[in-house]
């Protein structure tokens, strides 16, 4: 069975007090034996930082993007041996705000999944439809572009995650109900199950992600094919976040 995964995306927000303050309520809050992957998000600057707090935590420690070179004369950008040497573990790639206000897409996205994974992150690849591309009955067109843009036989999905968020529930406070994701993630299997095998598609996580909030944690993650969210507003109080992860895991009881 598929490990849950719950991470939280915690975008341009909160300044370090806060953040410490956040991870501490969480290292708190989380039990040491519950069956599920953590990790949280934070801003660039404050991982170092953070890294320290969640050493001998199970508490992972993601960056929100990464560029595909490792240095080099690259202004305001950051590499991912450099978030590796900040002790993140995972880096966020192809987040709808990445895709829509920078531009990002296809091939570069490809280049920032291959350049993390051979850095030895694990990559929480982000997809979905817009509002327009869903009433167009385009959603399942989305998907599968979307994951070819990085998948292919040249790209093992071993340390990838797939965050399928619908753009239009992304900070809406508009949640895909439970029967909407599962379709998608559906989708997203099969669609993975064409480009490599039914064993791969199998066993890749897929994450929902469009506005989670504890009362919808159970019911979302209680669908076969969703193992898990990516959360943003949610994921920056702690008690919000915590009763995500325990609705997750209430889920697989
Ligand atoms: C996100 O940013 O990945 C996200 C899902 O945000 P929110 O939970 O706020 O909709």
């Amino acid at each position: 069975m598929r490990r849950l995964y719950v991470a939280g995306n915690w975008k341009m927000n909160l300044n370090l007090a806060e953040a410490k303050a956040l991870v501490e309520g969480l290292k708190k809050g989380l039990a040491a034996e519950a069956q599920i992957d953590v990790a949280v998000c934070p801003p660039f600057y404050m991982l170092v930082a953070l890294a320290e707090l969640l050493k001998g935590t199970r508490i992972g420690l993601g960056a929100q993007n990464c560029h595909f070179e490792a240095k080099g004369a690259f202004t305001g950008e950051i590499s991912p041996p450099m978030l590796k040497d900040a002790g993140c573990d995972t880096v966020i790639i192809g987040h709808s705000e990445r895709r829509q206000y920078f531009g990002e897409a296809g091939e570069l996205l490809k280049k920032k999944v291959v350049a993390a994974l051979g850095a030895g992150l694990k990559v929480i690849y982000c997809i979905g439809e817009t509002l327009t591309e869903r009433e167009a009955g385009r959603t399942e067109a989305v998907i599968s572009r979307h994951l070819r843009e990085v998948c292919g036989p040249d790209v093992s999905l071993d340390h990838v995650t797939i965050a399928y968020e619908p753009v239009w529930a992304i900070g809406t406070g508009k949640t895909a109900t439970p029967a909407q994701a599962q379709e998608a993630h559906a989708c997203c299997r099969s669609e993975i199950a064409k480009i490599y095998n039914a064993a791969v598609a199998a066993a890749v996580p897929i994450q929902y992600g469009g506005s989670v909030k504890p009362d919808i944690a159970r019911e979302l993650m209680s669908q076969p094919d969703v193992d898990g969210a990516l959360v943003g507003g949610a994921s920056l109080k702690a008690a919000n976040f915590l009763g995500i992860i325990e609705g997750a895991l209430a889920a697989r009881k």
